[in-house]
């Protein structure tokens, strides 16, 4: 890396130095190259000749055929007055190489003599291979005399060239012996003049190689170009557009350079021939700029250089325009120093990238490195540091192929390996797609799952809550049933009765309805417990009870146990006449029903006392009770086993006498 970069700097250095043009005006000797029609390879005439600075475009062949003929009169004269070499025209020898003068507006006068060793005349080529030169006139002048001349260059039509050649080519008869040849370069770009001599079957042999190999390295770079734009159409990857700009750019860029854009594609366009190298160059120059930005990612990766090569490829665009609206010694300059700056700022970036750990800056420094090496193998041989070949002659070009092919192959592999993370990407969201799908799944059915054991769980409680519903709502009604009820007889009991007696007795007074009550005691009832035992007197509690249901059967009408052996019914709706006979028929059936406990036949009677609303209205329910227990009083007083009606003025009224125990 070093060594090619000081090898670059070197080959740099000599090509700014070539543009300068420096002189030695001590000797003015015409250079000589001796012409033979036996030479096997053409003549380069190098820098065998003297040139002529003429920044003021004065001078025309006429004026230097006098000044030199002057001279060489002053000459004679003052070689034999022995006096010093001296001219009036400030011919100089060319201290280089290669009559190269850079870019320059000064329109330059050369000369140099061929001695044709033939005796007889013979025809020759001197081939002016620089086609972008805008004004070229040669002379041949024997004895101060012009015998032919030719006027070339690329601001005449194509047509007008005597050897229609994409070089400047131009016939000549040289005479034998001296032959003067005066050239006049002028051009809006460099100023260059590497003449070389011909015959002409030699050369019209060297144009078919040279096309042929011209013909290699365009269809190379052609169908690069379209491979790659078609790979942009289906990719749709920029950095293939900013390629395929690029290399048709150099294309062209290189068509133009040859001579071959002005032969074969525009022979007529003038104007256009006279910027489209700088066209060229520029749209080259920008692709490759936006190409390198896009490709090394600089904005992300390095913002700074991203930013410095905004600014470059801006001026790029700019100039890309302007090629076309200002003077091309103007565009060309600047176009050429623009792309060496980016040339060498994409191998810089390129490799300063692949050190930051960018594995597709590999292949696109490979390309880079191939191209300077081309470049630099080209400049070395110019300058004669490496011996010409095929090789390093066409290395710049070399270097071009390799750089286009590599960097289609920077791209691809880039493409690829990109491809590659998308696919993975895409294979990991898939992966994680699945498991978040499976999720998804376990959770709907671990909800599934618990939705179901919820609702078995309510259904269980459900039936249990159900359950306690029905025992709560049977034990409830046995409690109310135990709350009512008399356990021993089954019937009312004495809360039930008064509860009930209350709300009967409220509603008869309100409604003036009848009511009455009939109490019950069991008459010496102590003394059947102490004969037939106190189970016997439960049996006859119980029979007692079951005599008053079956009798009482109205439905209203209510029967309550009042306390040990005493009952109470009460009647509602019922009128003191009905009541009487109810109680007389219950005293009745009590007297004649015997029962059977433990083998043995017990009889009991019963006193009853009777109160009805329908006597006289009483002031409270309780007052109703308390009459119809007077009133049984007073039949237990008037013998037992009778009823008794209670009455206001005696108390009580006995209905009958009972037989006494
Ligand atoms: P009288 O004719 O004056 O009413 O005499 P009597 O013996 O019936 O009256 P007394 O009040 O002296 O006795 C009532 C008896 O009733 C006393 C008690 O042992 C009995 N007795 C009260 N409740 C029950 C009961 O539930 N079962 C039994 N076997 N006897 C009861
Ligand atoms: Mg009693
Ligand atoms: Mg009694």
């Amino acid at each position: 890396m070093h060594k090619i970069a000081f090898v670059l700097f070197k080959t740099l250095i000599l090509i700014l130095l070539s543009s300068l043009s420096w002189a030695n005006s001590s000797t003015v000797t015409t250079p000589t190259v001796n012409f033979s029609p036996d030479v096997l390879t053409p003549i380069a005439v190098g820098a065998n000749m003297l040139y002529l600075k003429d920044p003021e475009h004065l001078e025309n062949i006429n004026s230097i055929l006098q000044s030199d003929a002057r001279t060489n009169n002053a000459q004679i004269k003052h070689n034999t007055q022995n006096s010093p070499n001296s001219s009036f025209l400030d011919w100089k020898n060319i201290k280089r190489i290669s009559p190269n003068f850079g870019f320059t507006d000064t329109a330059y006068w050369f000369k140099f003599n061929i001695y044709n060793e033939n005796e007889n005349p013979h025809a020759v080529y001197i081939e002016l291979p620089i086609p972008f030169l805008d004004d070229i006139e040669l002379y041949r002048v024997k004895n101060d005399q012009i015998q032919e001349q030719h006027l070339v260059g690329d601001k005449y039509p194509f047509s007008s060239r005597p050897i229609q050649h994409q070089n400047f080519v131009m016939p000549f008869e040289l005479s034998a012996g001296d032959n003067l040849i005066y050239m006049r370069v002028a051009s809006a770009g460099t100023v260059e003049a590497p003449l070389t001599i011909w015959l002409p079957e030699q050369h019209a042999n060297a144009t078919a190689d040279e096309h042929f190999l011209q013909g290699i390295w365009a269809g190379i770079i052609g169908i690069m170009v379209i491979y790659n734009l078609l790979l942009f159409f289906s990719i749709k990857d920029i950095n293939y557009l900013y390629y395929v700009s690029f290399s048709f750019g150099y294309l062209f860029f290189q068509i133009c350079l040859k001579g071959y854009g002005f032969a074969y594609l525009w022979p007529n366009q003038l104007e256009w021939n006279s910027f489209s190298i700088s066209t060229f160059i520029a749209l080259s120059n920008l692709s490759v700029l936006m190409l390198m930005i896009s490709f090394l990612k600089l904005k992300e990766r390095n913002p700074f250089a991203y930013q410095v090569m905004s600014v470059i490829a801006f001026i790029s665009g700019t100039l890309l325009l302007l090629t076309f609206l200002i003077p091309y010694s103007f565009t060309i300059r600047l176009t050429s120093a623009i792309t060496m700056f980016t040339c060498s700022m994409s191998l810089i970036l390129g490799y300063v990238s692949l050190f930051r750990g960018d594995p597709d800056a590999r292949y696109f420094c490979l390309a880079w490195t191939a191209t300077f090496i081309g470049i630099t193998i080209l400049g070395a041989v110019k300058f004669g540091f490496i011996s010409a070949n095929f090789w390093t002659n066409n290395a710049g070009q070399i270097g071009v192929v390799l750089l286009v092919s590599l960097l289609s192959f920077a791209l691809a592999n880039r493409f690829n390996r990109e491809k590659e993370l998308r696919i993975f990407a895409q294979d990991s969201s898939l992966e994680s797609e699945k498991i978040a799908r499976q999720s998804q799944e376990q959770l709907l059915q671990a909800k599934i799952f618990a939705n179901d054991q919820l609702e078995l769980k309510v259904e269980e409680r459900t039936k249990t809550m159900q359950k306690a519903l029905v025992e709560l709502e049977s034990a409830n009604s046995r409690l109310e049933l135990a709350s009512t009820t008399d356990a021993l007889t089954t019937l009312f009991n004495r809360g039930h009765f008064e509860a009930r007696l209350d709300v009967e007795y409220k509603r008869a007074t309100r409604h003036n309805r009848d009511l009455s009550a009939i109490l019950c005691d069991i008459d010496y009832f102590k003394t059947v417990n102490d004969t037939y035992g106190h189970k016997a007197g439960d049996d006859c509690l119980r029979n007692v009870a079951l005599v008053f249901k079956n009798k009482v059967t109205r439905s209203g009408d209510l029967i309550a146990r009042f306390g040990g052996e005493e009952f109470i019914i009460l009647l509602v709706d019922t009128p003191l006449k009905e009541a009487i006979i109810i109680a007389q028929s219950l005293c009745d059936e009590l007297r004649h029903t015997s029962l059977n406990s433990n083998h043995q036949q017990i009889s009991i009677t019963a006193s009853f006392g009777i109160s009805s609303l329908s006597q006289a209205p009483t002031k409270s329910a309780e007052e109703l009770i308390h009459h119809a227990d007077i009133a049984m009083y007073q039949a237990k007083h008037n013998g037992r086993d009778q009823i008794s009606v209670w009455n206001q003025k005696e108390k009580t009224t006995p209905t009958n006498n009972t037989p006494e125990h």
